[in-house]
């Protein structure tokens, strides 16, 4: 769906990303992961041209991302930022309306597009659609952001730091909803994080980025902490701390990722059910997301 190829970016005399190349499938939810300034952004923003690729080739369904106008580009690709990304003084409505109005849709369409779109991402349309980003909760804003990104129904959206600014259990909602959306929607998602865990219980390829952009390792999360390909990585996932590091472990027929610590932080995607991390501290058994959506838990 997504492909770079020996991708280079500079800015100024600084490479950002040097030589990349990187292929994502269809249906994939990839998270990137790497040191702050290592490079994530500038890929993500590479793939809907917000930033220009100096050398190299990336290509969206097989024809280079510069054949295609930016704006038709970015409707096919929605874009979630963190909740900073909101216009302060439009509505929530408004802001979720934000590419249909552009795109000049009939008003009878986008309110009904705006009411849809709410009430997915779990907000009630008669409540929300009328409020302003401060008259919500920080989680709020992010599902607003989501629902931004998601309204002219593209086939990708990319993520960036979508969770940054929520507190853990606020986290772990959306985290959820991402997953369920994913899976839903049959959408490709490409979703920058610095948070290490997040990267992989939600990513179905994990990849990590070191300093001037190069990939250190990709892989799914298990083939990565089973086998980390070099230094780089096994000091990414804390093997060098003299205690283990990151792992999986099987509890109940789920992959379970485990910190260094011992503290289960959730099961894994692509295991038995969507994430379903506990950010208790010590907490040992995690609840299968299945499970818990199915019984309409996940918010
Ligand atoms: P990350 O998302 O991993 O923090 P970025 O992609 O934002 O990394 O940045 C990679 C490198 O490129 C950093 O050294 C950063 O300072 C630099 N950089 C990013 N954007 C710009 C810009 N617009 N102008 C100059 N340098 C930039």
């Amino acid at each position: 769906m997504i492909e770079l190829r020996e991708v280079s970016k500079t800015y100024g005399d600084t490479p950002a990303i040097d030589g990349l190349s990187l292929a994502i499938g269809r249906g994939e939810l990839v998270a990137l992961i790497g040191a702050s300034g290592s490079g994530k952004s500038t890929l993500l923003k590479m793939i809907n041209r917000l930033v220009e690729h100096d050398r190299g080739m990336v290509l969206f369904q097989g024809e280079q991302v510069r054949s295609f106008r930016p704006e038709d580009l970015r409707r096919r690709m929605g874009y979630a930022i963190q909740s900073i990304g909101l216009f302060p003084h439009w509505s929530v409505a408004r802001n979720v309306a934000t590419v249909p109005v552009l795109l000049g849709w009939p008003a009878a369409r986008i309110a009904a597009r705006v009411d849809e779109l709410l009430a997915l991402l779990g907000l009630d349309p008669a409540l929300y659609r009328g409020r302003y980003p401060h008259q919500l909760s920080g989680g709020q804003q992010q599902r607003v952001g989501v629902a931004r990104g998601l309204a002219v129904d593209p086939n990708i959206l990319l993520m960036d730091e979508p969770f940054g600014a929520v507190d853990p259990i606020v986290r772990r909602e959306l985290q959820q909803e991402l997953v369920r959306l994913q899976q839903e929607l049959d959408k490709t998602v490409v979703f920058v994080t610095h948070d290490i865990e997040e990267a992989f219980l939600l990513g179905d390829q994990v990849v990590i980025l070191q300093q001037g952009g190069f990939i250190a390792q990709v892989g799914s999360p298990k083939q990565i902490l089973s086998a980390p390909a070099n230094d780089f990585v096994a000091s990414f996932i804390g093997a060098e701390r003299g205690k283990r590091a990151l792992h999986v472990e099987s509890h109940g027929g789920n992959d379970v990722l485990v910190d260094s610590e011992g503290r289960v932080a959730g099961v894994l995607v692509g295991s038995n059910g969507p994430v379903a991390a506990d950010p208790t501290p010590g907490r040992e058994s995690p609840t299968p997301g299945r499970e818990r959506e199915a019984q309409g838990e996940i918010r």
